[in-house]
């Protein structure tokens, strides 16, 4: 993205510090993420979309696609592979290989819509993952749960009248990137949540609006837009979650999986971007997701 942009390499790299420092790396199986092909990115995306991203990569230097997205030499290849690892991660867990899964990815995705790059997005990677479940594996109902700080206006623009999916999201509003106060269709349930709310409104938020709907879809495979810049300490945005908070959500999602659908979870890494935070937040989504 270029140099002093917050979507920077060493958002991974925090991660797998504490994984290593937390001693969870050595519990969980690691996988490198193959690239997505054409076929499966083109279930989130038109043709015509992928035909522009792959010729907008430059030779050299930066293009912008848009003032908050940018493209180097190298970004195409990682956007291939932060949605490849959604359908990989898909056909572990469907294999039974693994239980469920945590893709470390970037660039994020859940900005991006069916024909516009946005938001440090390109690809949609968690709806790559989620449509590869229902057309690859032949399940009937997912769910895509984003608890990033902000709304996922991508995922919402492909997946609205999908009644195969059920979203349900949280974020800060009024916030950028200003949408999703009103649903675009039934199958969205979006809680926007005023700057300044901490943990006791986002379990509150999450008890009453999203658990009831998730019960009553019952989804035969979560997916996760895990951002983690609702932190306390984040300061891209104003909402006050700590680990605590992502601890929690994680196991009351793997207790929806777990009732509907064999536990199967495939979390995606979404915004975060105070590195330390990040680390630590994403580590107890880890180790909730795996039980330890
Ligand atoms: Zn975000």
């Amino acid at each position: 993205m270029g140099p002093h942009h917050p979507e920077c390499p060493d958002r991974l790299a925090a991660i797998q510090d504490r994984l290593i420092a937390s001693g969870l790396d050595a519990y969980l199986q690691h996988h490198d993420a193959p690239a997505a092909d054409i076929d499966m990115l083109a279930r989130a995306h038109s043709p015509e979309y992928l035909r522009q991203i792959f010729d907008a990569v430059p030779g050299s230097g930066i293009v912008h696609l848009d003032p908050d997205t940018a493209m180097c030499p190298n970004s195409l290849r990682a956007a291939l592979r932060a949605a490849g690892a959604g359908v990989h991660a898909t056909d572990l867990v469907m294999s039974g290989a693994a239980v469920n899964a945590f893709c470390a990815v970037r660039p994020p995705g859940h900005h991006a819509e069916y024909a516009r790059a946005m938001g440090f997005c390109f690809f949609n990677n968690v709806v790559v993952a989620a449509r590869h479940a229902l057309e690859k594996h032949g399940l009937e109902r997912v769910a895509i749960i984003d608890f990033d700080v902000h709304h996922g206006n991508g995922t919402e623009n492909i997946v609205a009248h999908d009644n195969r999916i059920l979203m349900v999201s949280i974020f800060q509003h009024p916030f950028y990137p200003y949408s999703g106060a009103e649903p675009l269709a039934d199958n969205l349930c979006n809680v926007p949540l005023p700057a300044g709310t901490r943990g006791e409104g986002f379990r509150e938020a999450v008890t009453t609006k999203w658990l009831p709907r998730l019960d009553a879809f019952a989804p035969q495979m979560l997916f996760i837009s895990a951002g983690f810049d609702a932190h306390y300490e984040d300061d891209m945005a104003s909402l006050g979650l700590v680990e605590a908070d992502y601890a929690w959500v994680s196991t009351e999602l793997m207790k929806i999986a777990k009732k509907h659908g064999k536990g199967r979870i495939v979390s995606m890494l979404e915004g975060g971007y105070a590195l330390s935070a990040l680390g630590r937040s994403a580590v107890e989504h880890i180790r909730a997701l795996a039980e330890l």
